[in-house]
Parts: structure tokens; sequence; C-alpha cells
């Protein structure tokens, strides 16, 4: 392997780096730019710290992304309810909870770590639990649902797609002709013609390329933190320079939208699919706050038009069967009482 084959290789390394995010197990991350978005899950048998691996688009024309967040705390009666993975959740006594916020962890108990999606995350969720503790069992639950309608605010989603679609378009589409110029002229020219002047053109134009990306990102990135440096190394770094709009994306927002609020942009088969794994869940998942989950989905799913009575239909009976699991529609004959499959979940008759 020649040298200038090497350099490729590592750029192409240093590339998919630069496209990797470490997110919370249960998150969404949802990719697209103007109206065409879709979402996906990170990584899920890979987990450090309470994160998976999530790619983002790596071939132009490149996109921007967003991050949903499900339900992560509720109140129960009893404690604090965390849903961290796909594991049954876990309930810390209300006694236990001592919150501290350490870079973008949060600490529930001097034990209990739970990796957030950035700082200001973190401290928004702490303030949350620190509102909760005095209170009563009905004002929590009456704080939860006000928190939930807050994120599942469709149009405050949409609009932030929107907002971010426009912020970086320019820095998307000259990062696309960046990557072009590299891995594909760059690369060919390289092949054909081996060390010579002209290549040293073309990586100075590359070089010139990376230079208008910067002042570009530097004039949008108004309180980006580090907005200097960051400017300098998509000035020296090819890989920087082609995703440089990653970086106005991942600008912490207020609050985690979550996944159910990208109707309009992820499309309504799809919405619906999401709706009909959040409802059973939520519903039927062996949880102390499976009626207040409830509540807070139903009023939302009413009003998108699609009563849970839609989504509790029981299934098509079949032969033999007189029972069903509510949550996965398997069917049983009768004796049976529950799906060991959903965790226990109770039966139903037909
Ligand atoms: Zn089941």
């Amino acid at each position: 392997m020649t040298d200038g084959q090497s350099l490729l290789l590592v750029f192409v390394a240093l590339y998919i780096f630069e496209c990797l995010r470490w997110l919370p197990a249960q998150s969404y991350l949802l990719l697209g730019s103007g109206t065409r978005w879709h979402s996906h899950r990170p990584f899920q048998p890979i987990a450090l710290g309470g994160r998976c691996p999530a790619l983002l688009s790596l071939l132009p024309p490149l996109q921007t992304h967003l991050v949903t967040l499900p339900w992560q705390f509720i109140p129960a009666e009893a404690g604090l309810e965390l849903h961290l993975d796909a594991r049954p959740p876990q309930l810390l006594p209300w006694a236990a909870v001592q919150t501290r916020v350490e870079g973008r962890n949060l600490y529930l108990s001097p034990e209990l770590r739970v990796s957030c999606l950035h700082e200001s995350h973190a401290r928004q969720i702490k303030e949350l639990i620190q509102a909760w503790l005095p209170m009563s069992q009905t004002e929590r639950e009456t704080d939860f649902l006000r928190y939930a309608k807050k994120t599942l605010d469709g149009h405050a989603l949409t609009a932030q797609a929107k907002a971010l679609s426009a912020q970086t378009g320019r820095l998307r589409h000259l990062g696309s002709l960046i990557f072009l110029w590299t891995f594909v002229i760059l690369a060919s020219l390289y092949r054909w013609l081996g060390e010579s002047t002209l290549i040293l053109w073309v990586a100075a134009g590359m070089f010139g390329l990376q230079l208008v990306q910067t002042w570009f990102f530097y004039r949008r990135a108004k309180g980006v933190t580090f907005r200097f440096w960051k400017a300098l190394v998509v000035a020296i770094m090819p890989q920087h320079a082609m995703r440089a709009a990653d970086l106005l994306a991942d600008k912490p927002t207020e609050t985690p939208a979550h996944p159910l609020a990208a109707r309009a942009l992820i499309g309504d088969e799809v919405w619906r699919k999401l709706a009909l794994q959040f409802w059973k869940t939520a519903r039927y998942q062996p949880s102390l706050t499976a009626d207040l989950q409830s509540r807070a989905m139903e009023a939302f799913l009413k009003k998108q038009g699609l009563p849970t009575s839609e989504l509790d239909a029981p299934p098509t009976r079949e032969e033999g069967t007189s029972v069903y699991c509510p949550k996965c529609h398997a069917q049983f004959q009768a004796g049976a009482t529950q799906c060991q499959d959903c965790g226990g979940v109770p039966l139903k008759a037909f």
C-alpha cells in the first residue's frame, strides 16, 4: 500500500469515527432534512456506560440529526421508576433518591448513575425529580402529565427540525462537496496519476473549500460551546469540515422530545407502528406506573385521531384458542393465565 492509499484509509476511518454518536439506550435518532426524516435506534448489543453507538448518515447528500427520548423517569407511589433500557423498569424508593449532576451524568443515588443526553438534560431531570420529592403522589402525577405533554408536542419538534435544516443547509451542501472532492475526485486522480503536481493543486482546492466551510460554520455557530476551537478544527481536518453541520445539530436542546412527537417527520405509517409499540409497552409492561403512562399517552393518541380502543382491538381468533396476550397478541388455549414472553402479562379472554 502506498503512502497516499494509507492516508486515504486513515481519512475514511476518521470520517466514520466522526459520524458515530453514543446515545442513551432508549433514544431514537432522527436523521433527515426538510420534511423527509427517518428514525432508528442505537445499536443495543453494544453498551458502554449506559450509552449505545448510533451512526449518522454517512454518504452525501448529508443530512442533519435530532435525538428523541421516551420517558425514563416516572413517579410511582413507592418511588421513582426508571425505564433506562429494554429490561423491566427499576424502582428507586423516594427515601433513597439523592440527585447530583456530573457533566452529562445524573446520579440518582451515590451508586446509581444515569447517562443523559447532555449536561443541561441531566440538570433538567434533576430539577424535575427534586421537585417531586416533597410532593404528594397526586401532585407528582399531575406534574409528570404536564412534562409528558410538553415532550409530545409535535409542532415544537417539527419547528425545531425545520429550523435545524435551514440552519445547516449550506454546511451540509458544502460538506457533501468536500466529501466528494476527498473520497472521489482526489482518490481517483491519485490512483490515475500517482503523486503529481496536479494532486497537490486538487488538495489545495480542498483546503480552500475547508476555509469557506470554516467561515460558514463560524457565522452559524453562535451559542455553540468552544466555537472558535471547533472552527479551527473544521479548517484543518477534512472529516470535521465534511461534518461541520453536526456540530450545530449536537447543540443541547431544552427538553428532548418523545419519539411519538415526530409524526409529521417520520410519516403516518411508521408513526402508527411506533404508537402501537409505545402504547403496548406503557399499558402492559409489568410496571407500577402503567396507569400513569397510559393516561399520559391516551390523551395524546386521542388527539392524534388514534383512539386506544383501536390499538387494543383483539387479534383474529385462531381455532382452539380462547385467550390472547393483549401486548404481543399471542393466542393460548383455555387454562393459560399469563404470557411468559411478555414478562407475565395477564391474558384476556376473546
Ligand atoms: Zn405476550
